[in-house]
């Protein structure tokens, strides 16, 4: 079979960005999940090569040596199969954001021990938590306490998390003899499959706990407060360590994420650390020069000096206004300024114009220019 060139298979052109890679992926991955899918071959073979091509493609290194060479020259490391997600794996939360639990979208594919990390490694620790929440863009600026109520796995009070009703707790499996596995046989071959039993895990409860009904966990609702630094963006998580969900049979409990939607301000935009938004100015203060008042994110009033001459469409940069950033020091606040001019003039008003025009006639012829030059 051939091989359809990678940025084919996302539908994005050789120059795209990061950016326009990680969402062509994620809409394809949404569109021919298996799981959205179930027994359709066709969209399990076009999710595979999908995420075939964004390991490579959203790797740098990875998509360089693509780009110069071609599938040969990611094949030697570990791109160009399938078994290698682990660029995937540190995007997932990322690409999937607002699409539900991620775990259920690729626990099939991953398989077990997707979420522990250690390949090989098998823990009863317990599933990591999502918590979205939309904060007001000043507070996501400042930094804010957030109190939030959710439910979780708990550890059964009752078994003290064993499952065991008595303090027998849990037992080799009878079925598979405590390995998890049990061969089936045939003519031909022989095959190992988990134990349906135990599930694989090699252990049971035989005499169950009537909480929890041997799990050794129960639902639990809390409450917590959780601290928003200063300076998050719009998309990025907040980790509480060990506030997830426990594990099984008193297993360590995972992660709670709380991700974080940052509402629109009706006057201020953010890029990067820096805060934007326009000011007009009168067309007298712009060939003269003077001072406007502007409100300032956290409410106060400054004064910015508009130097005399000022074009429309010139960007004034005030100092430590914009967004707080680590070691103290924070981003700037710049305004657009737009020169606006008058539609209704008084009788004197005018006359002084006139005499302007006549004074300075000189002066005030209009240029040609390309679109292109344009001050912006
Ligand atoms: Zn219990
Ligand atoms: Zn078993």
């Amino acid at each position: 079979m051939t091989k359809r060139d990678y940025y084919e298979v996302l539908g994005v052109p050789k120059t795209a960005t990061k950016d326009e890679i990680k969402k062509a992926y994620r809409r394809l991955a949404i569109q021919y999940h298996p799981d959205k899918n179930p027994g359709d071959k066709t969209a399990e073979e076009k999710f595979k090569e999908a995420t075939e091509a964004y390991e490579v493609l959203s790797d740098d290194q990875k998509r360089q040596a693509y780009d110069q060479f071609g599938f040969a020259g990611v094949e030697g490391m570990g791109g160009a199969g399938p078994q290698d997600f682990s660029n995937v794996f540190r995007d997932f939360e990322d690409i999937f954001s607002g699409f539900g639990d991620f775990s259920s979208i690729f626990g099939s594919f991953f398989g077990e021990g997707f979420r522990t990390g250690q390949a090989g490694e098998r823990t009863n620790r317990g599933s990591n938590l999502r918590y979205d929440i939309e904060i007001p863009f000043e507070k996501a600026v400042f930094g804010t306490q957030i109190e939030i109520a959710y439910s979780r796995d708990d550890t059964c009070k009752t078994c003290a998390g064993s499952g065991s009703r008595s303090s027998k707790g849990r037992v080799a499996c009878s079925m598979c003899h405590g390995t998890g596995q049990v061969r089936r046989s045939s003519a031909f071959f022989a095959i190992s499959q988990p134990c349906p039993v135990c599930h694989g895990e090699g252990m049971v409860v035989d005499d169950p706990c009537p909480d929890c009904g041997g799990r050794g966990i129960t639902k639990k609702k809390q409450k917590i407060r959780v601290t928003i630094p200063a300076g998050v963006e719009d998309g990025k998580r907040v980790a509480v360590p060990g506030q997830g969900n426990v594990g099984p049979y008193g297993g360590p409990p995972g992660d709670l994420y709380v991700y974080i939607h940052v509402q629109p301000h009706h006057l201020f935009e953010r890029h990067d650390n820096d805060l934007y938004c326009a000011a007009s100015i009168d067309f007298v203060t712009a060939a003269l020069g003077g001072e406007i008042t502007v409100p300032t994110l956290d409410d106060r009033k400054i004064t910015v000096q508009i130097p005399a001459g000022t074009q429309s469409g010139k960007l004034l940069r005030v100092r430590g206004e914009g967004v707080p950033m680590a070691g103290g020091r924070r981003g700037d606040l710049y305004l657009k300024v737009y020169v606006k001019v008058p539609t209704r003039l008084s009788r004197r008003g005018r006359e002084l114009l006139e005499q302007l025009k006549s004074v300075e006639g000189e002066n005030l012829q209009p240029d040609l220019l390309k679109l292109s030059e344009l001050p912006q």
